[in-house]
C-alpha cells in the first residue's frame, strides 16, 4: 500500500487552544495526498471539498470549516498539508514567504524564524498548481468527448 507522507516540518502556532480564526470562512486548498489520507479516514470527497477555479478547497459549514467542532479540529493529527503551515504564506508574485495578515496573530509572529519551512511551502504550492493543471485538463478532455458525442 501506498504510503501517505505527512510534512516533516510544521508551524508552531502557540495559540491553537483559544484561537480557531483560521478555520472560519476558510478557503485552504489540498493536494491530492491531503485528500486520499483524509477520505482514509471515513469521509467522502464531497462532503469535506468543493472546487473553486480547479482547486479543492475545505468546505465550510455555517462559515467554519467542515473539520471544525466544538471550536475544535477534529482530525487535527491528519490536518492538511496548507493548515500545518498557516499563517505563514507564500506569495507567489514576490516569491516572498510572509504571515497572512489575516490571521487574529499576524503581528506576533516572525515569518525570517520560519525559515526551514520555505523550501516546503514553495513546493507544497507547485505541487497544488500542477495538480490543478492535471485536473483542469482532464474537465477539459472530458468536455471535449462529450462534444463528440
Ligand atoms: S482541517 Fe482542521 S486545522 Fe484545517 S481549517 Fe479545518 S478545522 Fe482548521
Amino acid at each position: 500500500m501506498k504510503k501517505i507522507t505527512l510534512p516533516d516540518l510544521e508551524f508552531y502556532c502557540p495559540y491553537t487552544d483559544n484561537c480557531y480564526e483560521c478555520c472560519l470562512e476558510t478557503e485552504m486548498p489540498l493536494g491530492e495526498k491531503d485528500i486520499t489520507r483524509i477520505e482514509k479516514l471515513g469521509f467522502q470527497i464531497d462532503e469535506f471539498l468543493v472546487e473553486k477555479e480547479g482547486f479543492m478547497v475545505l468546505r465550510n459549514i455555517e462559515s467554519q470549516c467542515f473539520f471544525l467542532k466544538d471550536k475544535r479540529c477534529t482530525i487535527y493529527d491528519d490536518r492538511p498539508e496548507g493548515c500545518r503551515y498557516y499563517p505563514l504564506i507564500y506569495d507567489l508574485e514576490t516569491d516572498e514567504f510572509i504571515i497572512d495578515n489575516l490571521c487574529t496573530h499576524f503581528h506576533d509572529f516572525n515569518p525570517s524564524i520560519y525559515q526551514p519551512l520555505h523550501e516546503p511551502i514553495r513546493y507544497f504550492i507547485y505541487m497544488l498548481l500542477s495538480e490543478k493543471e492535471i485536473r483542469l485538463e482532464k474537465t477539459r478532455e472530458e468536455e471535449r468527448r462529450r462534444d463528440e458525442i
